[in-house]
């Protein structure tokens, strides 16, 4: 696994420099920053896979910093940093889109668990939702089964959704009535049967046929295409 990068903000040396001794020797890449101005520089230039922020900085205070953070990586989970202990200061920590709040003086294998916990919600967070097959502006969710042109829905049988989904994961290659046959039907037809040709016309009533850039196109003789590209 990569090494994870982690982005430190804070102002007492001594406190920033025990944090990436320690943090480096549990095996993360740390960089620090001893004032909030140069914390969002760092920011804005690199990409973390997590933030330590102390509250109190010269430059810009952790509260506004978080926020600018948030604006730019809705992502990236936070931890704030603070001397300061009241509900008050956890509330704009919060509100500011800190994930979770510290308190100095705190144990450093507090500080290593909340990381870890974090960092595993964000590398879940990481998996794709669904599926989705795309060509040019038509979208196929494999998992939800939804499809759409644009904002338009389009309601497809089952049938008819293997088929296009054949077509898509076949984009822009020619693909014969005996390879949908195999694929979609999952068995040899007889080369006299029409169903294909069938399937293939609702398909295009449903996907191409109300929209001005047509998706499916007919190669006389050898089969059917779906192109990405007009
Ligand atoms: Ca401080």
């Amino acid at each position: 696994m990569d090494e994870r990068k982690i982005l430190l903000v804070e102002d007492e040396q001594k406190i920033a420099d025990a944090l990436k001794m320690g943090l480096t020797e549990d095996g993360y890449y740390v960089e620090a920053a001893y004032d909030g101005t140069i914390g969002w520089k760092l920011f804005q230039q690199n990409k973390y896979d997590l933030v330590i922020l102390d509250i109190n900085l010269p430059g810009i205070n952790g509260y506004d910093l978080c926020k600018r953070m948030r604006n730019k990586d809705a992502n990236v989970p936070v931890i704030m940093l603070t001397a300061l202990n009241s509900l008050n200061d956890k509330i704009e920590g919060y509100d500011s889109g800190a994930d979770d709040y510290i308190i100095k003086p705190f144990e450093f294998k507090e500080l290593l668990m909340k990381i870890r916990v974090l960092l595993k919600r964000t590398s879940h967070q990481n998996i794709p939702v669904g599926t989705v097959l795309k060509a040019g502006d038509l979208e196929m969710n494999l998992d939800s089964k939804e499809v759409k042109r644009g904002d338009t829905i389009i309601n497809l049988t089952a049938k008819e959704f293997q088929l296009l989904e054949y077509l898509m994961k076949n984009k822009n290659r020619v693909v014969s009535r005996s390879d949908i046959a195999i694929n979609v039907w999952d068995i040899d037809f007889d080369t006299n049967t029409n169903v294909i040709d069938v399937y293939i016309n609702y398909v295009r009533n449903k996907v191409d046929k109300k929209f001005d850039r047509k998706l499916i196109h007919t190669q006389v003789g050898m089969g059917y295409i779906l192109k990405d590209n007009p």
